[in-house]
């Protein structure tokens, strides 16, 4: 057998049979492979690896993918790409279900495939090019979506600077060192579209994979010398007269600057304040204690007694990695976490997997096709309400009572005996009230463990040998580590951002941020956010698709700017007052905005300020470019433009 016949068994052993089956519709040219036999059925939370192919099927697409492939190595030529009616055809047939229509233009732009490409911005007048180079755009933060926007800012040609507070870039991913953090979306999908990663060593990567990913990304765009690092901003003031903000930054050697922009990015993410709780006598406690977004990896974890505060998704990456080293660990939860079977949280993506992404036509778009499809709007139903379900609160329809028996199933599957602990960790809120965690049985393992106890009795005060409960227990430890989340619906915060008429900007939400498609708010013109309110996903979506759609808007808004010789642009009342009514009316339809549900997602007035509440679909089509009518627009006096 040649190497490269054995490369290519291996290879075939572990593809994922519908994505093959597509790049085998590419190879061959033959629409016709498309047969009701080889249409895939999938397992609701299953890897769908094997399409539910029965074994001759199976067999027969990997005996003409090799054939294919083989061929294609040799030097054989690609046939004519698929007809747009084939490819339509084609997500039907590895979604496994008839794709309605209205996302074809979306699917296909996530695909890669075909003529439409929305976010690459195309600004080749020499007029607007000119007009380009003109607009000035600072950009706050260089996480994942600040770099994302000096990526597009760049290939429009207009003039930006980055400033990012750390002394890196990546932002969540530089940030958050604590042991086990990773992605729970899988990665293939957690990549920015246009820069595909064949080599991520994990179907979740870590969080210095993820951080790597980043800098790469970082260089490729050669985007560093943009970027003023350890350099915050600490507050932007809009000069009316002159229609530009003035941006006040604080650099590295503490002094103040000012900097003047036309328009004004924030890329703060959502989740990069770390938020303490408000527990009395914390400032008491005797020993070390930090927030798992800021880990002290100086203090010796072996052999200690150690607190954790919180079950949420950080909790639980870190739990099972620091349990088997401490003395004793006692976790104090509030309410448990929904956990959906992933059993390959953990693996390793193997050597043929990679060797396909890298080397077959079409297999990774496809691949990622399908990821995109099953983890996203594929759920969205099963987490939407049904008003006319009359179950228990524990569900908000039927679909969704029906997911909650399959991932309860799999919850007690681990632990049948432990009756005690079933009780504790099965969520009595609806799957999709909260993010769902990714299970591969170590959660439970090491609750599991002699040395581990959940705590749920709720905490009264923290005392300087430990932490007391309602029950009047004191619960004595060496460390407390709270994995108690991030200051999410201060969007912004603490920067301080003053609109048309002095206005300040967290003034005017009063704890209650909203803004037009997560982006814009009135009084605020020439402002834009990315990551903004209500544009975080809860069902396993990647935010890397929202900052994408919103940086094209964005960039679509500076064309417009630059089309028209605007000095602003300002989102009109009507149209963000008519956007976010609608928001929260679906909010409220969905398992998150239930009255069941308390999470970080619903700010201190009780509204779902994090959420986009709609298919994703129709947040692509939001965004595809800004509608002039939907904003207050001023010329530039003649002698500026
Ligand atoms: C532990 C963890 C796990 C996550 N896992 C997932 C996941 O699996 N899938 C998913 O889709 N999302 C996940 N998220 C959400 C994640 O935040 C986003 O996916 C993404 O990283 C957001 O990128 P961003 O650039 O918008 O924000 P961030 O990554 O938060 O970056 C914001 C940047 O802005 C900088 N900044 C903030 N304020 C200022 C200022 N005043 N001046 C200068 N710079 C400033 C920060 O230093 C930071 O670099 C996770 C978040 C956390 C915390």
């Amino acid at each position: 057998m040649s190497e490269l016949s054995k490369t290519l068994d291996d290879a075939l052993a572990v593809a994922h049979l519908p994505a093959l089956l597509m790049a085998l519709v590419h190879l061959t040219g033959d629409e016709g492979l498309l047969t009701a036999e080889r249409r895939p059925v999938y397992v609701l939370l299953a890897d769908g690896k094997d399409g539910g192919y029965p074994p001759e099927v199976q067999a027969d697409i990997r005996d003409r993918a090799r054939a294919a492939i083989t061929a294609y190595l040799a030097g054989a030529p690609l046939p004519p790409q698929p007809s747009p009616a084939a490819i339509r055809k084609m997500m039907d047939w590895i979604a496994g279900v008839d794709i309605p229509s209205h996302y074809a233009p979306f699917l296909m732009d996530e695909l890669g495939l075909g003529d439409i490409d929305t976010k690459t911005p195309d600004w080749t007048s020499p007029r607007l090019e000119a007009a380009a180079r003109r607009l000035k755009v600072v950009v706050v933060g260089a996480g994942m979506s600040g770099l994302l926007a000096g990526i597009r800012l760049k290939q429009a040609g207009v003039d930006f600077t980055i400033i990012e507070k750390n002394a890196d870039v990546g932002g969540t991913w530089l940030e958050n060192v604590y042991p086990g953090c990773r992605v729970d979306n899988p990665n293939h999908m957690y990549s920015y579209s246009f820069e595909p990663n064949h080599d991520f060593p994990q179907f979740y990567s870590t969080q210095g994979v993820l951080l790597a990913y980043f800098r790469k990304v970082a260089d490729k765009h050669d985007l560093r010398s943009r970027i003023r690092f350890s350099t915050s901003v600490e507050q932007a003031v809009f000069d009316e007269g002159a229609g530009k903000w003035r941006v006040e930054i604080q650099t590295p050697a503490g002094d103040r600057e000012s900097l003047e922009a036309d328009v004004l990015i924030s890329a703060v993410g959502q989740l990069n304040r770390p938020k303490f709780p408000d527990i009395d006598g914390m400032e008491t406690f005797e020993g070390p204690s930090f927030h798992s977004a800021r880990w002290r990896h100086d203090v010796d974890l072996a052999g200690k007694r150690v607190a954790v505060i919180g079950t949420g998704a950080s909790a639980y990456q870190f739990v099972p990695k620091i349990a088997p080293e401490v003395g004793q660990l006692e976790v104090f939860q509030r309410s448990p976490p929904w956990t959906f079977p992933a059993p390959t949280y953990h693996h390793d993506v193997p050597e043929g997997k990679k060797w396909l992404l890298e080397h077959v036509p079409f297999y990774g778009k496809w691949y990622r096709f399908w990821l995109f499809w099953m983890l996203t709007d594929g759920f969205y139903e099963g987490v939407k309400t049904d008003p006319t379900w009359n179950g228990p609160p524990h569900a908000v329809s039927a679909a969704n009572d029906v997911m909650r028996e399959l991932v309860t199933a799999a919850i007690r599957a681990q632990a049948p005996e432990d009756l005690d602990l079933l009780e504790k960790v099965i969520p009595t809120y609806p799957v999709g009230g909260k993010r769902a965690l990714l299970d591969n049985g170590v959660w439970l393992e090491a609750l599991k463990r002699d040395n581990v106890d959940l705590v749920t009795a709720p905490i009264s005060k923290i005392v300087p040998q430990g932490i007391v409960t309602a029950d009047g227990a004191t619960h004595e430890a060496d460390v407390i580590i709270y994995g108690t989340g991030f200051h999410a619906s201060r969007f912004l915060w603490p920067m301080r951002i003053v609109g048309r008429g002095g206005v300040e900007l967290h003034e005017a939400w009063d704890g209650d941020a909203r803004a037009y498609l997560g982006m814009t708010t009135p009084g605020f013109p020439n402002l834009f956010m990315v990551y903004g309110p209500n544009t975080n996903i809860v069902v396993n979506g990647s935010i890397i698709f929202f900052s994408e759609c919103s940086v094209r808007y964005i960039v679509g808004a500076l064309k417009l700017m630059a089309e028209r010789d605007l000095a602003t642009m300002e989102v009109r009342g009507d149209v963000h007052d008519a956007f976010n009514v609608r928001v929260d009316a679906a909010n409220a339809l969905m398992a998150w905005g239930s009255q069941h549900v308390s999470s970080w997602y619903k700010n201190a007035k009780g509204r779902v300020s994090q959420n986009w509440p709609f298919p994703l679909v129709d947040y692509w089509n939001a965004t595809v470019s800004p509608n002039p009518d939907d904003f207050l627009l001023t010329q530039k006096v003649k002698a500026e433009a």
